[in-house]
């Protein structure tokens, strides 16, 4: 169990929302804990973080994140393991992960141990935010931005780092209808798809609401050169079984390197399941579906953890995928980690960064 060894300047909320949240009818990012955590980035260095009532704040219509989108984000969960303490879910990982996209938008980096002080100060204060029920969690949102006002092309020198929480129920989804698309790209490799920068999302409402328009929930990626190689879905990466292997698409530059996939890619490995990280071509999903070798396919992310997939369209046909049975690799593989998650398995890898409940 991890307890803190510093404290951060805390201005309390003169009175708690959490009467006015309906707990039992969370509906993602609807609600916003009662505190934030903020540091501001100035003059060459970090200084200390605050944690002050959540509200809005102070810009300026020429802050530079407004114009150039200098703006990078984290997502991530903590939740109320069996024994009643509190479990922040792999923030080393996180924290890497948000130092790399920092670095790809030429932001100043913030050190694990600032990162991982900062949620555990601000979660321990407004821990009465978690939601108890099954499944549910507390949604943890760091970012950060130029707060810069000037409107030169220019990368900024102040940035505001910031983290604001949202209880989250279960998440429940139908499973997906995906379209590979072959016209629009998420981004390029080369590009910024492997960082969790605002501009990636922004740039792909307009494709995906297309799709919606087309009947799909959301788009599967393709490569930008030539839209024959699976990238990623653009808020999950993308796993299939094909002939019993768990198969993803490795890593470029033009996928975010998912927490989900690789806590999944390391269960597989721990469970036995024969694992390949490699080149996924459309053409050899549309024939394992055309063959039946493929016998399960389904997202990975924070989120829903594993969010399964009904359909996949390829160049304008659908193919079906049967709902997971019990002993789907899917199932097996969520409940392991659930099970580590919540303390009913032993917790090999050091993922759970424990609190006090
Ligand atoms: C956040 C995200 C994912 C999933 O990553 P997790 O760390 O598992 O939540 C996948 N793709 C994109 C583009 C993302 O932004």
């Amino acid at each position: 169990m991890s307890t803190l060894t510093s404290s951060i300047a805390v201005e309390q909320v003169k009175k708690s929302r959490l009467a006015e949240t309906d707990f039992n009818n969370l509906e993602f990012g609807k609600y916003i804990a009662d505190h934030m955590l903020v540091a501001d980035f100035k003059d060459g260095k970090w200084h200390e973080p605050v944690i002050v009532p959540f509200g809005d704040m102070l810009m300026s219509p020429a802050m530079l994140s407004l114009h150039y989108g200098q703006s990078v984000f984290e997502g991530m969960k903590a939740f109320y393991m069996n024994d009643g303490n509190i479990n922040i879910f792999r923030p080393q990982k996180h924290s890497s992960r948000f130092n790399k996209s920092l670095d790809r938008m030429c932001m100043p980096t913030v050190s694990e141990e600032m990162f991982i002080h900062s949620l555990q100060a601000l979660i321990e204060l407004d821990k009465k935010w978690i939601p108890k029920s099954e499944g549910s969690s507390l949604y943890i949102r760091p970012f950060m931005f130029a707060y810069e006002a000037r409107l030169g092309v220019k990368v900024a020198d102040h940035f505001k780092f910031i983290i604001i929480n949202s209880p989250v129920a279960a998440y429940q989804s139908k499973p997906y209808r995906l379209k590979v698309e072959d016209h629009f790209v998420r981004t390029a490799e080369g590009g910024t798809g492997f960082a969790k920068c605002a501009g990636n999302y922004g740039g792909a409402f307009y494709p995906t609401q297309i799709a919606r328009e087309e009947g799909f929930d959301q788009i599967l990626w393709t490569d930008h050169k030539e839209h024959k190689y699976i990238d990623e879905v653009g808020m999950m990466n993308v796993m299939f079984v094909i002939n019993g292997k768990l198969v993803t698409p490795q890593l470029n530059s033009a996928i975010l390197d998912g927490v989900t996939r690789d806590s999944i890619l390391t269960l597989a490995t721990d469970m036995g399941m024969p694992v390949e990280e490699r080149r996924v071509s459309v053409a050899e999903i549309e024939e394992g579906f055309r063959s039946g070798q493929i016998t399960e396919a389904f997202g990975a992310g924070t989120a829903a953890v594993v969010a399964p997939i009904a359909v996949i369209n390829i160049h304008g046909k659908d193919y079906s995928i049967q709902p997971a049975s019990a002993d789907s690799f899917q199932t097996r593989v969520k409940k392991k980690l659930h099970d580590i998650r919540m303390g009913d398995a032993t917790d090999i890898h050091n993922w759970n960064f424990i609190i006090k409940g």
